[in-house]
């Protein structure tokens, strides 16, 4: 299974934090609404789950 990562820079601050599924209201540097903010670029994680035991893994891929 994989997982959608968006890096994403902040219109006011100009600093560059990552988000899962526009989780983020707020910019984590500077804490302004993140609706004007640019997603930069998509990484990509994959979700691992060992059947016998349960332990989650998570790969990021790029
Ligand atoms: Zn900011």
């Amino acid at each position: 299974m994989q997982i959608e990562i968006y890096k994403t820079a902040c219109s006011s601050c100009g600093g560059t934090f990552y988000e899962l599924d526009g989780a983020l209201d707020n910019c984590p540097h500077c804490n302004a609404e993140t609706d004007e903010a640019t997603t930069n670029d998509t990484l990509t994680a994959t979700v691992e789950i060992d059947w016998r035991t349960g332990v989650v893994t998570i790969k990021q891929d790029n």
